[in-house]
């Protein structure tokens, strides 16, 4: 056993680590991925470099040229086969490479326009590479645009520096500067890459340039460096299976495919398979495994080429019988000759279960859908973060079932009457039907925009029903009259404020002792339409302020001072327990501690429990 161990962990069994690339829209990770495909033509062809499924391969032979620039005295040793770089660069695809919570991506560049500093997805990117614990680099790319930069193509960064005039080295210290602290304020602590002694400790700034391809060769050393630091050795054995699917996609001529990224082990053809489906685990066999077929074959029949086995890690299309509703994001599992095939079905079927059920419990909630696994799971971490609860999950595009589904929310919870969709299509009708319905429907391929629609949407209903309530609330006072100036049709009235806050709208109501009935008996009075002092408009006076005129007008039957109202009473605001939810609700900030007070003081006078 252990020398089957050993063969195992010979050199020849070495399995390159993934890579994927990561950032906000517009930094540069094509161009980057671009440039570094790219052979170098004047230090000799860089050979080997494959194009595959959802990735390109890298052997190492390829990374030394490319380096060489940066490793003159060749003392930097590569331990690694090669490097797999994921070619969807963005958060889709990283969120996508998951196994049961960790992630198959092994190191990441995060990619940083210089001009620009964090933005948005940055910090997206930051949060998944911090949830899944994947060690990264920063790409801080763009270089070239510091203003006056000269260009020395593909070259190493210190030197290029070196070359630059002062002003140009200032811009870029200040930059780099800027970048430190709004890493520092994420909680990461970064360090130019060549002062950084601690990769474990400090994440490494790489400036690049996708343009002149300065920066590049570090960058590709960097990782390098990094994977063999911060990955065990065992990590880099082929060993067990373990793949991904990146993409489901119909392709003429083979029906459904996924594509699939297989990180560890050894895939052949007519293996049984088990993956996650939108109605439960697909069974099949695999009939064939295509990766492209080289540039100068193309002119042949197919653009692919099928292989009887293929070994980790690299991307390639899998075609098999009935893989329709394959889900992104999911596991792929190969079953073993000891293997149970309902144990596997019920392992991949978890990883959906795993997700659904993280709704809440009450029923209400959020309806949420999202186009994979991997971008659901990183949704839902992220409401989960901003306290907002989710009552419904889905995959795939919206359809009106699933609008359906969210309108029971209406009667529930109306509040949450609302569907966030992570980079899916909305059906027509299904939109039709919430347009109709009252279901409000939010779609966005940035996570944190979901947030502010949704935070938005919230504050609106808030506002409504604010200025709903307005009539509703009714903040506590006691009145004393103090002079009379129109006794009726409307009452006009002068006042001192003897407890509480007097507003504009206040209902009020006089508490008197029925003589016949010698029973408590609460008369309306109307409520207040205005506050003057001195001529002046007003809309509130509080106790112990000047006394003031009001008018006080009710619909319809219109009391009269003297009868309804005399001199010795005191005027209550009339309060009921809907009032007082009201204030609780809406306007618990402009109510004082000794205001909370006199409304239990007066809940009595109301008979209010
Ligand atoms: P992505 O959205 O992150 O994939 O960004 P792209 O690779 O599509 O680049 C966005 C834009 O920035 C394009 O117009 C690129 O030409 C430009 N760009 C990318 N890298 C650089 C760079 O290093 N220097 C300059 N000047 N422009 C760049």
């Amino acid at each position: 056993a252990h020398e089957a161990a050993m063969a195992a962990r010979s050199k020849d069994n070495l399995r390159s680590p993934i890579c994927c690339i990561l950032g906000h829209v517009d930094t540069g990770k094509t161009k980057l991925l671009d440039k570094i495909r790219q052979s170098n033509v004047q230090e000799g062809e860089a050979g080997g470099i494959t194009q595959q499924i959802g990735a390109t391969y890298f052997p190492v032979d390829a990374i030394k040229t490319k380096t060489a620039v940066v490793n003159k005295d060749g003392k930097f040793e590569f331990k690694v086969p090669g490097l797999l770089v994921i070619d969807t660069p963005g958060h889709e695809s990283f969120a996508n490479l998951r196994s049961r919570g960790s992630s198959l991506c092994n190191i990441a560049i995060l990619v940083v326009d210089i001009m620009h500093g964090l933005e948005p997805q940055t910090l997206e990117s930051m949060k998944l590479l911090r949830d899944r614990k994947t060690p990264f680099i920063v790409a801080l790319n763009k270089i070239d645009r510091l203003y006056g930069w000269k260009k020395i193509d593909n070259n190493g960064f210190q030197e290029s520096l070196s070359m630059q005039n002062k002003a140009v080295q200032n811009e870029f210290k200040m930059r780099l500067e800027q970048t430190k602290v709004a890493f520092a304020e994420q909680g990461f602590n970064s360090e130019l890459f060549y002062e950084n002694k601690s990769m474990a400790k400090y994440v490494s700034l790489v400036p690049t340039s996708a343009h002149t391809g300065e920066g590049i060769p570090d960058m590709l050393k960097l990782i390098v460096a990094l994977t063999q630091e911060r990955m065990v050795g065992s990590l880099m054995y082929l060993s067990e299976v373990q793949a991904t699917v990146l993409e489901v996609k119909q392709i003429e001529g083979f029906g459904m495919t996924i594509d699939v990224i297989l990180s560890n082990g050894i895939l052949r053809e007519g293996d049984r398979i088990v993956l996650c489906g939108t109605e439960g685990a697909i069974k099949t066999n695999i009939r064939a495994l295509l990766t492209p077929a080289p540039l100068k074959e193309l002119r042949l029949k197919s653009a692919y080429v099928h292989n009887k086995e293929v070994k980790a890690a690299l991307g390639v299309k899998i075609s098999a019988p009935g893989l329709e509703g394959a889900i992104a994001g999911s596991r792929l599992l190969v079953v073993g000759p000891d293997d149970d095939e309902s144990d596997l079905e019920e392992e991949v079927e978890s990883d959906l279960a795993t997700l659904f059920s993280r709704v809440e419990k009450s029923g209400r909630g959020v309806s949420v859908q999202a186009s994979t696994l991997g971008s659901l799971e990183a949704l839902l971490d992220f409401l989960k973060t901003c306290k907002i609860p989710v009552a419904n999950v889905g995959i795939g595009p919206v359809f009106k079932r699933d609008v359906m589904q969210c309108s029971t929310m209406l009667e529930k919870a109306p509040d949450y009457a609302v569907m966030l969709c992570f980079d899916v299509k909305v059906d027509k009708e299904a939109q039709q039907y919430a347009d109709d319905n009252g279901v409000k429907i939010f779609t966005a391929d940035i996570i944190y925009h979901l947030f502010d629609a949704f935070t938005k949407h919230m504050n609106e209903l808030t506002e409504k029903k604010k200025e709903e309530s307005k009539l509703l609330a009714v903040f506590p006072c006691v009145l004393n009259p103090v002079a009379v100036f129109n006794k009726s049709g409307p009452i006009v009235i002068g006042v001192d404020v003897a407890e509480g806050q007097l507003r504009i709208g206040t209902p009020l109501a006089v508490v008197k002792n029925n003589p016949t009935t010698n029973m408590k008996e609460i008369i309306q009075i109307g409520r207040v339409t205005s506050i003057e002092r001195e001529h002046k408009q007003i809309p509130v006076c509080k106790k112990g302020q000047p006394s003031v005129a009001i008018k006080i007008e009710m619909g319809g039957h219109q009391p009269t001072y003297g009868r309804q109202l005399e001199e010795k009473d005191v005027l209550y605001s009339l309060i009921s327990r809907a009032s007082i939810n009201c204030l609780k609700e809406f306007y618990r900030k402009d109510v004082s501690n000794d205001e909370w007070q006199l409304i239990v003081k007066l809940k009595p006078v109301f008979d209010i429990p």
